[in-house]
Parts: C-alpha cells; structure tokens; sequence
C-alpha cells in the first residue's frame, strides 16, 4: 500500500520485522520503550545504537524528547540518517516530532507494535508530545519514510491492549465500510481471526483515502474520523487519562454520539443499540464512568483544541457506513440530550 502526501509518498509494508529492517538504507538507530524492547529487542541486530524509553504517556514529554535529541546529536545520528520508532502510538509520535526537527528534520520510519498504532496513528504524518497544558499541543506533520505493518508484534501485546486497538477499526467500519463491518461482526476481532490482517488492511485503506484527501485537516473530511472522538477525548480529559485507555473511550463515545445524533435526528434510530452490542460482543466498554458528570464532561469539551469559537464539533453517522461532520453546535442541547441519555 501507498500513502501520497504532499511532498511525495510512503510505502506501508506488510512483511516480518525484519525484512523490513534487511531493506533499510543507509545508517538507521532504533528508539523504542522498555516493554517493546523486553519483548523483541531480539530482532534487533547488535550494534544498532538503541534508546530505550520508560513506557506509557508521560514519555510523551519534553524530558523525552529532549533526551531523543540530545542521544542523537552525541551519537551523532548524520542528515542521511534514518530514526526506528519502534513501538505503539507514544513512541509513534514522539519519535516522529524528534524526527521532524531534528536538523530540521531527518527520516524516520514507524514500526507500530500495538494494534492500535497500527491501524491509527502509524499513518497520517501526526507527530508530537504532550505539554502540561495539554495532549498532543507541540507537534508537526512529519510523514514516514515507510511504516511496516508486521502481526509479530501483536502476538505479545497484553489483552486488554489489542482489544483497545479494535474500536479504531469498528470506527473505520462504521464510518465508511460496511462489508468491513459485515467481516467484524461475522467473530469479534481477536488475535486468531483468520483475516485480523485483511481488517487491518481495510482499516488503514479508509484513513489513506481520507488523509490523503485532507491531508492538514482543512476540508473536513480528515475530521471524519473523529466519529465518538469528541466524546471520547473528553471522557479521556475528565479522567485525567488514567482508568481508561484512548479506544475505551472512543468504544463508549460511539455510543454515546450515536445517542446524540438520534437525539438530533440525524442519525438512523437504532443505530447506537447496533453499536453498542458490537462493542459488548468485543469486550468494550458502552457507558460512561459514573464519576464522570455531564457537566464536567462538557467542562472537558470545550476545552478540546479542535472547538471552534462557534461551538462542539461532532462527527455524527448518519447511518451506518456513512458519516457527517456538524460543527457549531450548541453545548447546552447537548448537556440536555447527556443528562437525557444518562
Ligand atoms: P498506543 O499504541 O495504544 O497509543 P502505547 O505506545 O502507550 O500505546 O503502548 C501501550 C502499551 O503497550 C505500553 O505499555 C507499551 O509498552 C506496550 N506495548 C507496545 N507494543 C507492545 C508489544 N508488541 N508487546 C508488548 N507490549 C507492547
Ligand atoms: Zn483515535
């Protein structure tokens, strides 16, 4: 598969680790976490100089990522030097804005090890950490130079993390393939689906189609694949995301925007009760937390950095395998329809 941006285009290959090491050109180093590193440090062969980071968000910090820079400015990594993001979306993203403006800017490439990463954040171009202030608030867009795709890594991802990893490629499903759906809801998605590769494909195909379409996030269309994102992100911030992880959330913003858009009529009556007995059947979470108020849920939307001045935006289904995105909306119809839902 080929992704095409702006300033040229990626492959996405589909192949062991380590073929796809076997082909890299030119000098490359590896930055990786601990548990990725336990796991399959094996495949990496001695001598390739490797940073291997504590895992989880807080990685996702300036402490990290100045220390990116600083190992690669002592290595020294030179221009035609390619930086191995070995792992899931944090070490995904901060090693793409480590990538981006080091030297300003030298290759990288995106070997997600998660599910999740993937079938999300891996493409795209997206890099960037979080700041105190917020998730994701320093980034850039900074393409791979190539992403392998590779089930090896999935083999030895804990449970609960491949199972977070399929509300992303449900959501792919909803918004824009129905004959993925038909495919997902023939078997929960699990490790030994037969075509857990051919859904991961599908997956990736519509979010090609889309950031290659609106590759910055200016028509709109990009924002699609926000479907139970507004909602999710928010249940993320209300929790100080801790609890829940990021497609736990969006499993239950599915639902819960999928109640709105009927609330709204806009989207198909009876929709959100197909969705949430997908998401039961994956062993996803359908309800909000009832620590959780809708006041503070609200409270946590409206300091999302993609509201506009004018109001929440939602990516709403229209039905599914089709979706819309509504913008401008009015935060206190909202709160009655979550006070309603609850
Ligand atoms: P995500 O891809 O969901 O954004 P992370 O990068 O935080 O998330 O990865 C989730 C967790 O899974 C982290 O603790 C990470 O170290 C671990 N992890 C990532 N890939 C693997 C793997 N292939 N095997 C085992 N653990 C992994
Ligand atoms: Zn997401």
């Amino acid at each position: 598969m080929i992704i095409k941006h702006s300033r040229g285009e990626y492959p996405i290959w589909f192949e062991p680790y380590s073929d796809f090491q076997a082909g890299l050109q030119g000098p490359f180093v590896v930055i990786t976490d601990e548990n990725v590193h336990s796991a399959h440090g094996h495949l990496l062969p001695s001598g390739i100089p490797t940073l291997i980071l504590p895992p989880g968000e807080a990685t996702k910090s300036i402490e990290c990522y100045s220390r990116c820079l600083d190992w690669l400015g002592e290595l020294p990594l030179t221009r035609n030097g390619t930086v191995v993001a070995l792992g899931g979306g944090v070490i995904g993203d901060l090693v793409g804005f480590v990538a981006a403006t080091y030297m300003r800017g030298v290759a990288f490439v995106q070997v997600p090890t998660t599910l999740l990463a993937q079938v999300d954040s891996s493409i795209g171009g997206k890099v960037g950490i979080d700041l105190p202030a917020g998730k994701n608030l320093a980034g850039a867009f900074h393409p791979p130079s190539a992403v392998c795709v590779s089930g090896e890594f999935l083999a030895t991802l804990p449970p609960r993390q491949f199972v977070n990893g399929t509300a992303e490629v449900w959501k792919a499903a909803y918004i824009r393939d129905e004959s993925l759906l038909t495919r997902l809801r023939a078997g929960a998605l699990s490790l030994d689906s037969q075509d857990l590769q051919q859904c991961i494909i599908s997956a990736l195909m519509i979010k090609q189609q889309v950031v290659e379409q609106d590759e910055f996030e200016t028509t709109g269309l990009r924002a699609q694949l926000n479907f139970g994102h507004t909602i999710g992100h928010a249940i993320e911030k209300a929790l100080d995301y801790e609890g829940l992880l990021h497609g736990e959330a969006v499993s239950i913003g599915m639902v819960v925007e999928a109640q709105i858009g009927e609330a709204l009529s806009i989207t198909r009556p009876g929709t959100s009760e197909e969705i949430k007995a997908d998401m039961i059947k994956q062993g996803l979470p359908i309800t909000i937390p009832e620590s959780i108020s809708v006041d503070t849920l609200l409270h946590a939307m409206a300091r999302d950095k993609k509201v506009t001045q004018s109001g929440l935006s939602f990516s709403f289904l229209t039905q599914i395998g089709t979706c819309k995105l509504c913008q401008g909306l009015n935060s206190v119809e909202i709160s009655r329809i979550l006070s309603d839902i609850a």
